[in-house]
């Protein structure tokens, strides 16, 4: 398939931003509200991967045209995005009263591990709250909003609301249907096949691969079949540099049914805050230092959508499947895909072609072309 765009360059901000659901709004082309909003959005970046099962909630306070404080939510349990930016500016010497707040999504009414950021704000003397979208949480859903218009404060919904809705995507869909996030990544050749059968290829330039990286670190879980660790024996491990914080901790799921795979793969060896899980059906001979998920069959494997909610069950909002085929071809004939990057060659990777039906509503959301080939997003 052609690849239609090109105009991004490949920087690791920019492969953070595509991993995350960019790219996203530059503050520097946007005026006014949007200007701030787009802060705020970029704030909320650096909550992606740590914040599950709580949305990275981006904020920043605003006053005389001055940006004098901005949060993110980075921990369930810690302070939401509004309460770290109120934070932020205390720390900066700066009085938030009569400022203006600049939040991506909605602030939370309810009493939850941490008091509503809407008491925060009016407790602050916030003088105007601006969201980018509402939160579809049943227990604020507009809730958030009113409390802060009965206490006299200004409040505009729907700033970037578009990005914003892509951005906390992820944690509507978690709240919604209680599955997280799936992003599917498959790197093909020109032929549409993953390479021949039981041998490994590399079809993604090394540049290119950082954009692979990015997506390991925006998700809280990656998910292999068993023929993927037999043919690459990878640690499925997030090793990124830069430029996002790493994970708190990192989930590396194998589906490995009948427990065939032998005990001296890679991805058995222990990594510090990246543990290991085996998906099982059976009763297979349990591995040191790896815990097992008994899965209801489902055809030859096992129920993907019941690994999904024990994914959600461990506080995985966002899971990276990295094939093979099989296990790809799966997930989206069960409709269980949300975001697809497609790293595609210009040369043939001579293996059997898959045939993956993408669901034909999904637009192409970015596009980078390379000399030898293109990677696409769509969802
Ligand atoms: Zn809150």
């Amino acid at each position: 398939m052609a690849c239609s765009m090109s105009d991004l360059l490949l920087t690791p901000e920019v492969a953070w931003a595509l991993a995350t659901g960019g790219p996203w709004p530059d503050p520097e082309n946007l005026q006014g509200d949007a200007r701030f909003m787009a802060m705020a959005l970029r704030e909320g970046l650096k909550g992606v991967g740590l914040a599950s099962p709580n949305p990275p909630v981006g904020c920043v306070l605003v006053k005389a045209g001055r940006v004098i404080g901005s949060g993110v939510h980075t921990r369930a349990g810690d302070p939401h995005g509004e309460i770290m930016a109120l934070r932020d500016a205390e720390a900066r010497g700066e009085d938030p009263k009569g400022s203006d707040a600049f939040v991506t999504l909605e602030p939370c009414c309810h009493h939850g591990r941490t008091g509503p950021c809407t008491l925060a704000l009016i407790q602050a003397g916030v003088a105007r709250v601006v969201v980018g979208v509402r939160d579809p949480n049943p227990r604020v859903d507009g809730g958030g909003l009113a409390i802060l218009r009965a206490q006299g404060i200004a409040v505009e919904e729907g700033t970037l609301g578009e990005a914003c809705a892509r951005f906390h995507a992820p944690f509507f869909k978690l709240i919604r249907t209680g599955l997280p996030w799936v992003t599917l990544k498959l790197a093909l050749g020109s032929d549409g096949s993953l390479g021949p059968i039981g041998r490994s290829t590399q079809v993604t330039p090394p540049d290119v691969q950082q954009l692979a990286h990015a997506l390991r670190r925006a998700s809280e879980a990656i998910v292999v079949g068993r023929h993927t660790i037999a043919v690459d024996d990878p640690q499925l491990t997030d090793r990124w540099q830069a430029p996002a914080t790493p994970h708190r901790s990192f989930a590396r799921v194998v589906l490995d049914e009948d427990g065939l795979l032998p005990a001296s793969a890679r991805v058995w060896v222990p990594v510090a805050g990246q543990p290991v899980f085996r998906a099982v059906t059976g009763d297979p001979v349990p591995l040191r230092g790896v815990e097992d998920l008994h899965l209801p069959p489902e055809g030859r494997g096992c129920s993907l959508r019941h690994l999904l909610y024990e994914l959600a069950a461990l506080g995985v909002g966002r899971v990276l499947v990295e094939g093979g085929g099989t296990l790809a071809a799966g997930f989206l004939a069960q409709g269980l895909v949300d975001e697809f990057h497609r790293f595609q060659s210009d040369l043939p990777a001579a293996g059997p072609a898959l045939t993956l039906s993408i669901p034909t509503n999904w637009r192409m959301e970015a596009a980078i072309r390379w000399s030898t080939g293109c990677w696409e997003a769509w969802r």
